[in-house]
């Protein structure tokens, strides 16, 4: 997803789950009314989720949550409005809204800890994302332990956690991240064009970090175990990483399908997001038909938080069958 632009409205932390979450903010007096004791509140504590691969553990972090109307202007974008609205009625969801989850994930390989993108950071607090850290704390992390941060792409949802304060927030780290998703939003050919907004986040949050970059291409290793893959289409640059530990293996596809139902069900609908949409759709069918024919996990940035879960081949697509309790036996 896009996130640099975050209708503030739309956030779940200010409109929709703001009123959810309103009567743990009520007085004493207004609470009695209230004749339910339990609080449905949506806001601490962070959401974390453990588990191990292999000799590796996985930590995946819920930076914040984003409810947005009109499914259909941003899934299925090609496609006639009742297409959209009838996929997610048969699959038990609204139509009038979806939501969209943000995890960021780190592996601690027991010799490096690895961050695997940043969430909103500072920028998204306000809307009640950005959580990153506190979530990391709740497991056990704290900022300088983080030996690695790998950026799967340079969109603002990815990258806005990155600088704090105008300093970097993970201060002993080095960055991994593709030199053609580099190159790309560091481009002056940007200027004047729609990924100007987002290049001008990219120059605040990552360039200032350049020094400290090591640029990866398609197969580049990031730690043995961990290697990148090109999965260009979402942005031109975007990568997916394999994640292997003692016969366990793991993909992260970040971007690659943003929607556990509407873009893996039908990985051919455009994806409002998608700078290049044919060749994300392309992708988006390679990567998956990859994890579902070797029956892989999977770790998808947008999918439902705790974002993990495998995908089995259907006539049109993939249906998401999320982990459960025999995950990591
Ligand atoms: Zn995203």
């Amino acid at each position: 997803m896009q996130g640099s632009k975050i209708a503030r409205r739309s956030l779940l932390g200010s409109a929709g789950l703001g009123m959810l979450a309103a009567p743990a903010l009520l007085s004493g007096r207004a609470q009695a009314q209230d004749s339910s004791k339990l609080v449905i509140n949506r806001v601490t504590p962070p959401d974390i989720h453990q588990f191990k691969l292999g000799s590796f553990k996985v930590l995946v972090v819920k930076d914040g949550m984003r409810a947005s109307g009109k499914p259909g202007e941003t899934f299925g974008t090609n496609q006639p409005a009742e297409s959209v609205s009838g996929l997610l009625d048969q699959n038990f969801l609204p139509t009038d809204q979806f939501v969209n989850s943000f995890s960021p994930v780190l592996i601690d390989t027991g010799k490096d800890v690895i961050l695997f993108d940043t969430g909103f950071g500072e920028a998204g607090r306000a809307q009640g994302a950005g959580r990153l850290i506190e979530g990391l704390a709740a497991a056990g992390y704290m900022p300088d332990d983080i030996t690695m941060v790998v950026l799967t792409h340079m969109h603002g949802d990815h990258i806005g956690g990155l600088m704090d304060n105008g300093k970097p927030s993970f201060s002993k780290a080095r960055y991994i991240a593709g030199q053609a998703e580099y190159d790309f939003w560091t481009d002056g050919a940007r200027a004047g064009t729609p990924a100007e907004g987002n290049q001008k986040a990219v120059i605040a949050s990552v360039k200032p970090l350049a020094e400290k970059m090591t640029f990866l291409n398609d197969g580049s290793e990031v730690v043995s175990g961990i290697t990148a893959m090109l999965a260009a289409g979402h942005t031109p640059g975007h990568m997916v990483f394999n994640v292997e530990s003692q016969n366990k293996r793991l993909v992260l596809t970040a971007d690659t399908a943003n929607h556990y139902v509407l873009s893996l069900q039908r990985p051919d609908w455009e994806v409002k997001f998608d700078m290049d949409k044919a060749k994300a759709a392309a992708t988006r069918k390679k990567i998956f038909d990859m994890i579902a024919t070797d029956k892989v996990a999977f770790l998808g940035y947008h999918m439902p938080f705790p974002a993990v879960g495998y995908a089995e081949k259907q006539e049109t697509g993939y249906r998401f069958v999320p982990k459960t309790y025999q995950f990591d036996i």
